[in-house]
């Protein structure tokens, strides 16, 4: 199935001139969202996954359902304030300021090797500090996984060497 007639586009949300890539018809589709859980399946069982670091809040559904299938911890990087144990926090530019993500001081143990998993990789900001905190807490970031790639604003930059692997990607920001 080509994943890319299953997202819906939203223009102009949450603001004007952001073209939204909605996952939630994604969701709706059980043959496509089975598409998207198989694809990532295969490719990292065989990997040593010791985790899986899944990004608030849609990647939350995607990353729960691979770490039950392969049968690995899922850890949680959440918006600032919403985790209610001693957290790490790394901060991020915005085109308007700044956001902050957080992870549990315990979520990852030294020396695993994780995959970090949001629905869409845009400027990259927001997967670049989760994996800052990966590696804060001493966890390796095998490779970046997203549903969405927006490929003009260049977040495999921002990631900057870490290996990044997508399923759809629209050239529009
Ligand atoms: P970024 O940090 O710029 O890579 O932004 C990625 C985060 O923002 C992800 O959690 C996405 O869910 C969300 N996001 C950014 N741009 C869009 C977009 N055009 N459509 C849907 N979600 C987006």
């Amino acid at each position: 199935m080509d994943l890319a007639h299953v997202i819906r586009n939203i223009p102009d949300f949450p603001k004007p001139g952001i073209q939204f890539k909605d996952i939630t018809t994604l969701l709706l589709e059980p043959n496509a969202f089975r598409q998207v859980i198989d694809t990532w399946y295969e490719r990292y069982r065989a990997r040593a996954i010791d985790a899986i670091v899944a990004i608030d809040a849609r990647g939350f559904v995607f990353g729960g359902a691979l770490a039950y299938a392969l049968g690995v911890p899922l850890a949680l990087a959440r918006k600032k304030g919403k985790l209610p144990g001693e957290t790490l926090a790394e901060s991020f530019e915005l085109e308007y300021g700044t956001d902050t993500v957080e992870i549990h001081a315990d979520a990852v143990q030294p020396g695993q090797r994780v995959v970090v998993m949001d629905d869409l990789l845009a400027t990259g900001g927001t997967a670049a500090a989760v994996t800052r905190l990966v590696r804060r807490l001493g966890g390796e970031v095998v490779e970046a996984a997203f549903v969405i790639e927006l490929p003009p604003l260049q977040g495999r930059k921002a990631l900057d060497g870490i290996p990044v692997h997508t399923l759809v990607s629209f050239m529009v920001d």
